[in-house]
């Protein structure tokens, strides 16, 4: 699988972030070309103590550093340094290469050392997720090739290059960071598609279905978003145990502030709404009120 690209500088928003063109490398430091056949993303780290994207990009904006990588990624900005049809000069291996994948056929992501200490943060990770699996598409490749057409440096090269080192000294990182590039490339997102409810939302004879909507509550709250991401489950959990006690809106069909203002009769029944009552109201409306057609907002 390879592709020819004739791409510049890209103009797409990657996870919402604009890429910066405005730090090129110097014309010394990549071969230049107007097109190239390219089949695999490479993913590096820099290599620093403590860096970011700026830095690096004016680095390799003087002439004759005999390097260079297509892009510079850290926790809030990502850098184009280099044209996508131009060779970096990122993998090049004078003691020879354990695939096909050359400086001619790559294009290179650096992975800024964010989290300090030679580390990466789960930020810029993500971040260089997004724009790898932009690269995917790209080229070509689908989340059923990942594993096979996007490599770390460590994987390409004789020379024991421990590159990015926390995907080589902790290889689950490196399956994690793949996971969530055939993610967004099969969903859009790197969480995934919400995980099926393995049965329904019944607890003690209440189905929650009506008031509980998983993706709903997930995007409307980003404390559970990030807490839980997708998994509706744990969303479910979150919802019985406290979501309710803290009246929170789960589905869009269903607000119990709304539904306790609208219907006298149920306040009367129940008091007004409370901390303590409110599961209640959420009861009510799934039990009864959705079959006697009242309004749940
Ligand atoms: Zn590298």
């Amino acid at each position: 699988m390879s592709k020819k690209i004739t791409t510049g500088f890209i103009t797409n928003k990657i996870n919402g972030i604009t890429v910066n063109k405005n730090y090129p490398a110097h014309s010394s430091n990549y071969t230049n070309s107007s097109s190239r056949t390219v089949s695999h993303v490479i993913i590096h780290y820099t290599g620093n103590k403590a860096d970011a994207g700026l830095a690096n990009c004016k680095y390799f904006q003087t002439a004759n550093r005999k390097a260079s990588a297509h892009f510079f990624v850290d926790n809030t900005a990502i850098y184009q340094s280099v044209e996508l049809r131009d060779s970096a000069w990122s993998i090049g291996c004078s003691q020879g290469y354990k695939t096909s994948a050359r400086n001619t056929n790559t294009i290179n992501i650096e992975m800024c050392c964010t989290a300090g200490n030679y580390l990466v943060s789960e930020t810029t990770q993500i971040n260089s997720a997004y724009l790898c699996a932009e690269m995917c598409k790209l080229v070509g490749i689908t989340a059923n090739t990942v594993d096979t057409y996007v490599l770390r440096h460590y994987d390409c090269v004789k020379s024991n290059k421990q590159c990015p080192k926390q995907y080589v000294t902790n290889p689950a990182q490196w399956t994690q960071f793949k996971t969530w590039v055939k993610n967004i490339l099969n969903t859009g997102s790197h969480l995934g598609a919400p995980t099926p409810a393995s049965s329904s939302y019944v607890i003690n004879g209440v189905d929650y279905s009506p008031v509980f909507d998983p993706t709903y509550y997930s995007n409307k709250y980003s404390d559970l978003k990030s807490a839980f991401g997708s998994n509706a489950t744990l969303l479910f959990n979150h919802f019985i145990n406290n979501g309710m006690k803290e009246m929170r809106q789960a589905s869009a069909k269903f607000n119990v502030q709304a539904y306790a203002t609208r219907y006298a009769d149920l306040r009367n029944a129940f008091g007004a709404l409370t901390a303590s009552n409110a599961v209640l109201y959420y009861n009510h409306y799934c039990t009864n009120g959705l079959k006697e057609g009242r309004n749940g907002v």
